[in-house]
């Protein structure tokens, strides 16, 4: 099993290349922005608790993605491996995701950061607002999601770097392109 987290800012395009590696790879993608997303539009217990936190561009608390993850990881016991997007984002949540690794005798086997400039990625959301109509991608939530990045997920560069598993590639470009660097890396 391989276990990697695709990692970067909102709007360095972790998701359009995590669906692309896991095809390639046979991996199992696991966005949990995508999961808090379909609990909000299903209108379940979970869903009501965390719209609101979602809709002002604040990060959902740790006990909940933790549950989430452990239920990812139970469910899909048999993965060839998994592209995690979108988790962990805060340190908690990186500890706790060694620890439930660890009881099935996995790790994170490599972080991939994609780098994008500030300017670019606000640029970005702003575009996928008008595209995808997200109500988190209002040019005020926009703003709150990047000061989150910078405040609570960017701090986890250190935490790879010290593990040895972080890695870089400039995430901007063209998608194949920036897709074969991954591989590259991965392949590696
Ligand atoms: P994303 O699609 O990954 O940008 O996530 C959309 C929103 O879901 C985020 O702005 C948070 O409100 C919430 N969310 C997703 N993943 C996490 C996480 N690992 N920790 C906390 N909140 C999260």
């Amino acid at each position: 099993m391989f276990n990697l987290i695709l990692f970067g800012p909102p709007g360095a395009g972790k998701g359009t290349q995590a669906v692309k590696i896991a095809k390639e790879y046979n991996w199992k993608h696991i966005s949990t922005g995508d999961i808090l997303r379909a609990e909000v539009s299903g209108y379940t217990p979970l869903g009501l608790k965390v719209k609101a936190m979602m809709e002002a561009g604040h990060l959902v608390p740790d006990e909940l993605l933790i549950e989430i993850m452990e239920s990812v990881f139970l469910k899909h016991q048999n993965a060839d491996g998994f592209v995690l997007d979108g988790f962990p984002r805060t340190l908690n949540q990186a500890e706790e995701l060694d620890r439930m690794l660890l009881k099935i005798g996995q790790k994170v086997d490599l972080v991939l950061a994609l780098e994008v400039e500030v300017d670019e990625l606000a640029a970005r959301l702003v575009n996928r607002a008008l595209e995808q109509g997200r109500k988190d991608d209002t040019e005020e939530v926009i703003k709150h999601r990047l000061v989150q990045y910078l405040h609570h997920t960017k701090p986890l560069v250190d935490y790879y770097k010290e593990k040895g598993t972080y890695r870089e590639v400039y995430g901007v470009g063209t998608i194949d392109n920036i897709f074969n660097q991954l591989c590259s890396v991965i392949k590696s």
